[in-house]
């Protein structure tokens, strides 16, 4: 078979095992639909194949009783994705997923069929397995064994040494031109030969020439408690390293007291005896928590944002400019880990506005509220502070941001 961008892939997940050797106490749902590292393995794996430019549609066969599941494991990435309903072995439910391929106005030239639970598959092995199918009718992922092999006898001492050179384990995907692999599925079933654990040895049985690829170390089949939690803990730890990047920026601000009935603190207005004179809303506290975040980003402050000489920016609330400043962070790729504020004055007093102005900050900044600190402090009444003629406000900003962002290498 010519292999070209006309040669159309289809992609048959298999997940309609029920997985009881991964069972904890706490949770019996089936491997392939648990979390790790924040999103279900099936998930995972449907994304590494719908990411794949060569790679059309991807069919998962499912238990007939995991419906809803498969609906709420794979959310977005599972919409395009059709479910077949399996049968009670492995290889019954690869020859469910063929049929409803072979059911379809163009069944694909070749389908590659894959464990749900090997998420890690690399997606330069799927391109090579298809490519194998140049010139074979079927090519799997595999690796050659590292490991000596041995056998056992019946008392569980050794029988003898197997020599591991030439010897191979068999990862998915599995890939076969579609109609031999079709055909080999039906004969093996009518044969009522149940026993094959891979598609593979479907193949081998009917005759069919299959090609060893080098798979990934990486693409483990998730097979045990242990192996789940191990895969949550590197991919947290990968998560946790790429926005390792962890800057801090300070920001100061003051604004005078001129005549007036409130003054607005961190987005929250404050019944005053005056008010804070500014260009926009003299919002000072939201200011320096505003150029704290400039300073983390090492991007200017307000003023370069947000030029006092143009007038739309008159009397405008300051909540744009943090939202300008959280938005930035965002586009980095980081995320904001703290925010730090003193508001310094003799008065208003500050105390019983604190929760609130933790929790408008918070929220304008998509943090929670425990993230946000807001403390008070007079001068002892010395200097502009202390004579109350204005208010000042001095912030920390802790960021995180991707590791690989430029700087870093520095
Ligand atoms: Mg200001």
């Amino acid at each position: 078979m010519k292999i070209d961008e006309n040669t159309t892939v289809a992609v048959l997940l298999v997940a309609a095992g029920r997985g009881s050797r991964a069972a904890t106490a706490s949770d019996t749902s089936p491997k392939q639909y648990r979390t790790i590292g924040g999103v279900s393995v099936i998930a995972r794996s449907i994304k590494v194949f719908q990411d794949h430019p060569r790679v059309g549609p991807v069919v998962a066969v499912i238990h007939r009783d995991d419906g809803a599941a498969f609906t709420e494991a794979t959310g977005e990435a599972g919409r395009d994705v059709a479910t077949v309903p399996g049968g009670a072995t492995r290889q019954a439910s690869v020859l469910c997923g063929l049929e409803h391929l072979a059911s379809l106005p163009a069944p694909p030239d070749i389908v590659l069929i894959h464990d749900a639970v090997r998420p890690f598959v690399a997606p330069s092995v799927i391109d090579d397995v298809i490519l194998a199918l140049g010139d074979s009718e079927g090519a799997i992922a595999a690796l050659p064994a590292i490991e000596t092999l041995k056998t056992e006898t019946e008392n569980g001492h050794i029988a003898k040494t197997v020599p591991r050179a030439g010897v191979w384990s068999a990862q998915t995907p599995q890939g076969f031109h579609f109609a031999p692999i079709l055909a080999a599925h039906r004969a093996a079933a009518e044969s009522e030969r149940s026993d094959f654990t891979d598609d593979a040895a479907v193949a081998e049985w009917y005759g069919a020439a299959v090609r060893l690829v080098a798979g990934n170390r990486d693409n483990v089949k998730l097979t045990t408690a242990g192996d789940l939690a191990s895969a949550d803990r590197r991919l947290k730890m990968e998560a946790l390293m790429h926005m390792a990047d962890i800057r801090v920026g300070s920001g100061f601000d003051v604004h005078a007291f001129v005549e007036g009935s409130e003054v607005i603190l961190g987005g929250v207005a404050i019944p005053h005896d005056k008010r804070l004179s500014g260009h926009s809303d003299a919002d000072v506290a939201m200011h320096a928590v505003t150029d704290a975040l400039f300073g983390a980003l090492g991007d200017g402050d307000i003023g370069s944002h947000f030029p006092p000489s143009e007038p739309e920016w008159k009397g405008a609330a300051s909540r744009i400019f943090l939202e300008k400043a959280v938005s930035l962070v965002q586009e980095r790729g980081g995320g904001i880990a703290h925010i730090d504020v003193t508001i310094i004055c003799e008065a208003p007093k500050i105390g019983p506005h604190r929760d609130a102005i933790r929790e408008s900050l918070a929220a304008l900044c998509g943090l929670a509220v425990e993230r946000v600190s807001v403390k008070a402090t007079t001068t002892e009444k010395l200097g502009f502070t202390g004579r109350k003629e204005g208010i000042a406000a001095q912030a920390t900003a802790t960021i995180r941001l991707p590791f690989d962002d430029g700087a870093a290498d520095g």
